[in-house]
């Protein structure tokens, strides 16, 4: 039974938000007037939301995130399952207890709050459900088989709940970038310059960089504004799909 909206400001779950793309999307959507539960692991301190720790590779873990967003706000206009990881192995040795973390946090997890967070997303009268994906929704790249197949299914959730919240005023969407400047992408850089017996600069532009035409790593702010016109008045018809910002990598 959804809850009686409380108060006039809306109120965003944001998850992963003690890092990279979510410590970005938590701090425009606080300046855009949001309440943000800030959701991570170990939550940052001192961050634009309000840092709430679980555990999202758990049915309990997500619950208790929606639950902590209602005792705190009263309401949910906004949900952003952004939290992951990666990794990278031939599929003859991908470790199979890995297969199943990655596939609780970057799938199972969007799915529990949605599956959590419906009926006040309803409620709300403009429930906005806004995945950060990935271009690899979209594309694979070899070694990435349990974060490639995670992210299309996240794909397959988000026509779903498009389809699900078209009559009841929600919409979702799946935000698609390319490599964005974070720590899940500084790590990589790393690892791949040692595997490849390369300098971290041409590791960028040779291995990681290899697949988009244009040759640059995107900032976290920029998939935050993106975000943030998602949730705001104007980005209300685009429901249902994936939202690319890959420089041109899916244009092959
Ligand atoms: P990041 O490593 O900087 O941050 C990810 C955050 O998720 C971390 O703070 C981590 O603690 C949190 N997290 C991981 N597992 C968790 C769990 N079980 N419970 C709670 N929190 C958990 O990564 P990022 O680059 O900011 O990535 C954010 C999202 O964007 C991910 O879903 C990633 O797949 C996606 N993405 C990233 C890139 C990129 O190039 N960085 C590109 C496309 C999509």
């Amino acid at each position: 039974m959804a809850r009686q909206v409380t108060s006039q400001r809306r109120a965003a779950i944001v998850t992963g938000a003690a890092s990279g793309i979510g410590a970005a999307i938590t701090s425009r959507l606080a300046d855009g007037g949001f309440d943000v539960l800030a959701v991570d692991l170990r939550p940052g301190e001192g961050g634009a939301g309000l840092p709430f720790a679980a555990d999202l590779s758990t049915r309990e873990g997500n619950r208790s995130a929606v639950d902590a967003a209602l005792e705190n706000f009263g309401r949910i206009d906004v949900v952003v399952p952004n939290a992951g990881f990666q990794h990278v192995s031939p599929v003859v040795d991908f470790d199979e207890d890995r297969w199943d973390a990655l596939l609780a946090v970057l799938l199972t997890s969007p799915f529990l709050l949605a599956k959590y967070s419906w009926p006040h997303l309803v409620a709300s009268g403009q429930g906005r459900f806004v995945a950060i994906a990935s271009a690899h929704a979209l594309v694979a790249s070899p070694f990435k088989a349990g974060y490639v197949s995670a992210k299309h299914g996240v794909m397959g959730l988000i026509k779903t709940l498009a389809l699900e919240g078209a009559d009841v005023g929600v919409s979702a969407t799946a935000v698609c970038p390319s490599y964005v400047r974070t720590p899940l992408v500084e790590k990589q850089i790393q690892a791949q310059a040692v595997a490849h017996g390369l300098p971290e600069d041409r590791v960028l532009e040779d291995v990681i960089l290899a697949s988009q035409p244009v040759k640059r790593l995107v900032e976290p702010v920029e998939v935050a504004e993106l975000v943030a016109f998602l949730v705001g008045p104007y980005g209300r018809a685009m429901t249902g799909v994936a939202v690319p910002m890959d420089q041109a990598w899916t244009a092959r």
